[in-house]
């Protein structure tokens, strides 16, 4: 039996939750803990969206986020609720990090106090960027990343500095993403104390400034971050999960109950679910699909939310000559030549992603900035990358590392892109889904801020506001 079939003879479902990344297993795992009977309706073959790991030939990939860091707070309450702390590994130090400018990879300082030195960026510019809590704060609502960083930091820092940690972070373009919709805390530190760096002092207090990554600390998961969803999974009862189910329409009968269609295939083998509340995690163009004709406005504005498109490449192989760099990884500056946004460095970083002795590094291409490079052929997109990893740290010649495993992971809807104004239309589109559909949530990571953090986060809150309004009604 499965789980459409068991859920078919019963009384509907208190929630039924549409997707099984982190935010929809999040939901599921809390409504659980409300003692809600609860099932999950997933279109992919697998749990995890966007967080999937995968071992292949002895090497640990990460196809979409590798790692979480201190600040993680629902990603830590969720591993201790799940029993997964034993699981956990913390990065190597040092983690550095290097921008790619001028045909070589550019460590960059560990810390504050070493932001003089190096040669990331020209002098002139490092005293601009140290400047910053002497520049006259001015947050505007309509502060892209790049006006606002060029406020901030200056001109070189924006160019060299955030717009290659946006591209390789977010896929983004920094002259498109809203400040105060991509980075609210910062804008906020700026609007409510004139500064970035005299806001984070006054909110965190200077003893808990993170001098150095030590204290920003990166962790992840022995078999990848995909042991995170596996989990959140496993623990629901069983015949709480449909895999290979995609909801292709919604409806509210007039007894309150949510019907959920699937896919036409399903649909002509399986009745509609039925529940008495719905989270909906889909992605914001499947959200809109989904809620077209119930809250047709609502949808509209989804269907705005634009996302970036991505490949991720892994190459690895042995390194005889010990010259694999070492550190986090390296973000591409825009306009040097390197078709690749960023390269991370997953062997240096955590133990267990190669076999002993070898390497594992993982590229980007694409972004908001070269959509159609995603869909070019896997030689050309691995030959793009493994140049930029032999441009960056010089590795040919004597200094070689051999190619002997590749793998490429196409994400054609890879990380939303909030654009100027995105903030507002998402609370709108809350308000209007709170006002006009009651029983139903969104819990996508496009509505507030990007990442797995928040989509656990966002999870977790949906769930608890639907158990909040029925404990109202
Ligand atoms: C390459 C890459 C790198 C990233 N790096 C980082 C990082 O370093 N740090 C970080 O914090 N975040 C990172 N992210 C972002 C992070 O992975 C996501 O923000 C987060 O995992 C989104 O979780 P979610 O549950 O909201 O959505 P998703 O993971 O997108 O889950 C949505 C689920 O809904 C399912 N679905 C879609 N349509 C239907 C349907 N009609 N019916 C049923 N199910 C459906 C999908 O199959 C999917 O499983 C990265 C993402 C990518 C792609």
């Amino acid at each position: 039996m499965n789980s459409l079939q068991s859920w078919q003879d019963q009384p509907p479902l208190d929630l039924a939750v549409v997707g099984a990344g982190v935010a929809g297993l999040a939901a599921a795992h809390r409504a659980r803990q409300f003692g809600w009977r609860v099932g999950v309706v997933e279109a992919a073959r697998a749990v995890g969206g966007k967080v999937r790991s995968e071992r292949r030939d002895g090497y640990l990939v990460e196809h979409g986020p590798s790692c979480f860091d201190r600040s993680s707070k629902t990603i830590w309450q969720l591993l201790g609720e799940l029993g997964l702390e034993s699981e956990v590994i913390t990065a190597r130090q040092p983690a550095y990090r290097y921008i790619y400018r001028d045909r070589a990879a550019r460590r960059l300082p560990e810390h504050v106090a070493g932001l003089l030195a190096g040669d990331y960026m020209s002098m002139a510019g490092k005293l601009r960027m140290l400047a910053e809590p002497l520049v006259l704060g001015d947050a505007r609502p309509d502060d892209t990343v790049w006006s606002f960083a060029c406020r901030r930091l200056g001109q070189e820092a924006a160019h060299y500095l955030v717009a290659p940690f946006v591209a390789a972070l977010l896929a983004g373009d920094s002259r498109q993403l809203g400040a105060r919709d991509t980075f609210p805390t910062l804008w906020q530190w700026e609007r409510e104390s004139g500064s970035m760096g005299l806001g984070a002092a006054l909110a965190l207090g200077a003893e808990a400034l993170p001098r150095d990554d030590t204290a920003l600390g990166r962790y992840t998961l022995r078999d990848g971050l995909g042991s995170l969803p596996k989990a959140l999974a496993a623990a629901l009862p069983e015949l709480s999960v449909q895999l290979s189910a995609p909801v292709e329409h919604l409806q509210r009968r007039s007894d309150g109950v949510w019907q959920l269609v699937l896919h036409h295939a399903m649909a002509d083998k399986y009745p509609p679910i039925l529940a008495k509340r719905v989270i909906l995690t889909t992605p914001a163009k499947t959200t809109a699909e989904l809620l077209k004709t119930l809250a047709p406005l609502a949808a509209a504005t989804l269907a705005d939310v634009t996302s970036a498109r991505v490949a991720v490449v892994h190459l690895g192989g042995p390194d005889p000559h010990r010259v694999a760099p070492q550190g986090m990884g390296v973000a591409m500056v825009p306009g040097e030549g390197l078709r690749t946004l960023g390269i991370l460095l997953p062997s240096s970083l955590f133990a267990g992603r190669a076999p002993a002795g070898h390497w594992l590094h993982t590229g980007m291409v694409g972004g908001a900035g070269d959509p159609e490079a995603v869909d070019l052929p896997d030689e050309t997109l691995i030959s793009l990358v493994r140049r930029a990893q032999e441009q960056a740290f010089g590795l040919s010649g004597a200094r070689e590392l051999p190619v002997e495993f590749s793998a490429v992971m196409r994400w054609r809807d890879a990380i939303a892109q909030p654009r100027v104004g995105h903030s507002e239309a998402m609370q709108q589109v809350t308000a209007t889904v709170a006002r006009e559909l009651p029983g139903l949530a969104l819990a996508g990571s496009y509505m507030c801020s990007l990442g797995a953090e928040p989509a656990a986060r966002a999870g977790l809150a949906a769930a608890e506001s639907l158990f909040a309004a029925r404990a109202e009604a």
